[in-house]
């Protein structure tokens, strides 16, 4: 039996950060056995809200591309593509968006959010609006049933499945899958300065690459209960985020929970806890940081992984987007090869006589 498919990606927007570490790529490196795994460097969706800087969508394709290699995805076993190469993602966007209305786009809880964090108002680029649909269309051009994700993108799976379902309908057949999300149980890692999300565009980060000096910083700046003052003090672990991460990556639950209480309590210091946190994340980090160093040597050989990855996706993404448009029976012009022009003009007007019949 052939392997389940996986599909997801990453916004060419800057270099991936932890919460990319908890939310999907820990996932994506669990199964990149036992799963066709295809990881797309969103360039198109970065585009949605940077169309002023298409400079930095585009330096940031290879700096994620590192950050995949870094953590130990393999290219062997996983394809790594590049949106924008792929034709057929475009095409079933544009299809896919005749089957969702701007209500239900606007619904979305994770637009909606996004919307609100970038401060766009009533000046939201289509692009963005739109963009659950081509995330459908990502999804679906690979036939993926299996997509890892953070929290945030659970009501993009659940958009892409009714537009799946749509489709299906209309086709009269299950032309395309649904996909199932896989989201780990710390499925939203907030931000070092306590908000809802880390991420690339917060500037609440902590990168992959990270040097030990930014990341003890960023730990010595974390955010902790602001009502926790003397050491003996009891303190709040909820809304904690030293105690969030911990939770994340100290792999010693127990110990974590000990800490807790005793922090409940009053007797533990946020100096004893940030210590904790940070030799967790200097461990974590430091493999990921020099064997990036050592692959940004040689970036033709990303090129090359990046290249030799979007040439399967091509083949791939074609032939689903051929399979939805003839399912759906668009007009089809590559039946017959017609020899010259009166032929093809004959053939034109045949096929058109067969489609009027159908
Ligand atoms: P941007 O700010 O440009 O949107 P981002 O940091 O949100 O960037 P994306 O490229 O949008 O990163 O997200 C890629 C993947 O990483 C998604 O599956 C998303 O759920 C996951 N992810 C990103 N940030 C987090 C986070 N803080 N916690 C858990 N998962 C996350
Ligand atoms: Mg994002």
């Amino acid at each position: 039996m052939s392997k389940p498919v996986i599909l997801t990606g990453d916004r060419t927007t800057g270099p991936l950060h932890l919460g990319h570490y908890a939310g999907s790529l820990s996932t994506r490196l669990r199964l990149q056995d036992s799963h066709a795994q295809f990881l797309l460097l969103a360039d198109m969706q970065a585009l949605t809200d940077n169309a002023h800087d298409p400079a930095k969508v585009s330096r940031n394709v290879l700096e994620v591309a590192l950050d995949y290699l870094a953590v130990g995805i393999d290219p062997a076993r996983t394809t790594i593509c590049l949106q924008s190469h792929l034709p057929a993602l475009a095409e079933l966007t544009m299809l896919y968006l005749n089957f969702v209305t701007v209500a239900r786009l606007e619904r979305n809880p994770t637009i909606k959010d996004e919307i609100e964090a970038r401060g766009f108002g009533r000046n939201i680029p289509a692009g963005f609006l739109c963009y659950p649909a081509a995330q459908a269309a990502d999804i679906t051009a690979f036939r993926a049933t299996v997509v890892p994700v953070g929290a945030d993108q659970a009501p993009l799976i659940e958009q892409t499945n009714e537009i799946v379902r749509r489709i299906n309908a209309a086709a009269g057949r299950a032309v395309l899958p649904e996909a199932r999300a896989i989201i780990p149980k710390a499925g939203r890692l907030p931000g070092v300065d306590g908000k809802a999300k880390m991420s690339k565009s917060g500037g609440n980060a902590i990168r992959l690459s990270a040097s030990p000096d930014e990341i003890r910083a960023a730990v010595r700046a974390m955010f902790t209960d602001p009502g926790h003052l003397r050491v003996e003090d009891p303190g709040r672990v909820d809304g904690n985020v030293v105690f969030t991460y911990l939770d994340a990556f100290d792999e010693n639950a127990e110990g974590v929970a000990e800490l807790k209480a005793r922090y409940t309590r009053g007797g533990l210091g946020d100096g004893a806890i940030k210590r904790r946190l940070e030799d967790i994340l200097q461990a974590l980090i430091a493999p990921i940081r020099e064997e990036r160093a050592r692959l940004a040597k040689d970036p033709g050989h990303v090129l090359g992984v990046i290249r030799e990855g979007t040439e399967r996706a091509l083949t791939k993404t074609e032939a689903t987007k051929r399979e939805v448009f003839n399912a759906l029976g668009l007009f089809r012009l590559d039946r017959r090869k017609p020899a010259g022009r009166e032929e093809a003009l004959t053939e034109l007007a045949r096929l058109g006589q067969e489609f009027d019949a159908t």
